[in-house]
């Protein structure tokens, strides 16, 4: 099937097939007027109205732009998607002032999502992502990276990635599962950590990596959690499994999960709101991307990660809702958009390119996804604005009125358009 999207304003989107840093970060190629061809999910033509219909036959169908804005889909490179429980009165009393301990002493926290999680049925899961992967594909994000976690036993773990690989079946929006087993030490492990993390290299790792059901791996690495040596040991099979590898680096203190990260060659290191100088300069020498987190320093009214620092020292920036039940519940990357301009100080310009190019990187799919180019996979989003300022400068409100996965028309004028 052929696809033309008419009447855009203008295409904004970055260029090629690898992250881009430093002053490119910033570089988006404008094509004003213009028309994107879609053919067969791939994107057949981007540029000038009249060249297109000199050089193709007439499309199947035709989509109106009607003057607005069209970007490549935005692709999430950090999400936390299946979960069961909801955790908004916690979040209700940490407003009043509860800290952290408080809630985890009352049997609120991870703890609370991991209890609800484990007592929840695959179908019950399934039924709860896919409607909030609704709400990630109306807010035009049409990729994301998809972690487990909230199971923290062999069986949970299992149905998450389960859960996970039926719901990119089943949904426009595609799923890159990795596996976060060693997401929090347990309840039950409490008293001994160290036997959850022989746990997660003898019986956990394994007999997922024999699976199939996740593409790459990541670890809570953080003081109180998993230190830099257990992280190191859980990691040390990783390439053994076919398995790439994020990490949940330098959060909370500035541990040196961001050089570890780098160290191992990992596709992304994230969070890094306390990354070391050391650690932004191992970042900016290597082929590992930053994945910058803005909603969760939003939500926990915390400080946000060095980015601009980030960006001038060379790193390769992306940006990510990080959606989840206890510190980051949206899924709206418009949203990180906003806050990574307002709140870490990125260009409108960098942060699109954070959201597309360079989150596509984060999971190893910069040579498919993330721009709109010829030969790349039809993945597009066409705002309800003529330019893309009004991504963030319209901040708080959802602008993306038609969303093209493969190709396909999956949300039209804010309604989404696809049966499950
Ligand atoms: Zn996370």
């Amino acid at each position: 099937m052929t696809l033309l999207i008419r009447g855009a304003s203008q295409v904004a989107t970055p260029t090629g097939h690898r992250a881009r840093r430093g002053a490119d970060l910033g570089r988006l190629k404008l094509h004003s007027p213009a028309v994107v061809r879609c053919d067969g999910g791939r994107i057949a033509f981007v540029g000038d109205p009249a060249e297109h219909d000199r050089s193709f036959p007439e499309p199947d169908v035709v989509l109106d732009a009607a003057g607005g804005c069209v970007l490549p889909g935005f692709v999430d490179p950090h999400t936390h998607p299946a979960w069961a429980g909801s955790r908004e009165d916690e979040f209700n009393r940490r407003l009043r002032g509860a800290t952290y301990m408080d809630i985890a002493r009352a049997g609120g926290g991870i703890n609370a999502t991991v209890r609800a999680t484990r007592g929840a049925t695959h179908d019950q899961l399934l039924a709860t992502t896919l409607a909030r992967l609704d709400t990630f594909l109306e807010h035009g994000t049409t990729t994301i990276e998809a972690k487990s976690g909230y199971g923290l036993d062999l069986e949970t773990e299992f149905r998450l990635l389960e859960v996970i690989r039926d719901a990119d079946r089943l949904h426009p929006v595609d799923l890159h599962p990795t596996c976060l087993a060693a997401h929090e030490v347990p309840p039950e492990h409490r008293d001994d950590p160290e036997c959850y993390v022989r746990r997660l290299i003898d019986e956990i790792h394994p007999t997922i990596a024999a699976s199939s059901l996740a593409e790459a791996v990541d670890v809570f690495c953080e003081q109180g959690v998993f230190d830099l040596s257990q992280t190191r040991r859980l990691l040390a099979d990783a390439p053994r499994y076919g398995w790439r590898i994020h990490l949940h680096a330098d959060e909370l203190s500035p541990l040196g999960g961001a050089e570890l990260a780098v160290e191992l060659g990992a596709l992304s290191a994230d969070h890094l709101v306390h990354v070391s100088q050391a650690g932004i300069l191992a970042l900016a020498a290597s082929d590992t991307v930053a994945v910058l987190l803005p909603g969760t320093s939003f939500f926990l009214r915390s400080s946000y990660a060095p980015a601009r620092a980030m960006v001038e020292a060379g790193c390769a920036v992306a940006v990510a809702t990080d959606c989840n039940p206890g510190s980051s519940p949206t899924q709206s990357m418009p949203t990180i958009l906003a806050l990574a301009c307002l709140g870490m100080g990125l260009t409108i310009e960098e942060a699109v390119t954070a959201a597309t190019l360079n989150a596509a990187a984060a999971i190893g799919r910069a040579d498919e996804i993330g721009s709109l180019e010829v030969g790349k996979r039809a993945d597009l989003v066409v705002l309800g604005a003529p330019t893309y300022h009004h991504l963030v400068y319209h901040y708080g409100v959802n602008q993306i009125r038609h969303v093209v996965k493969d190709g396909r028309v999956v949300v039209r004028d804010g309604r989404r358009t696809h049966e499950i």
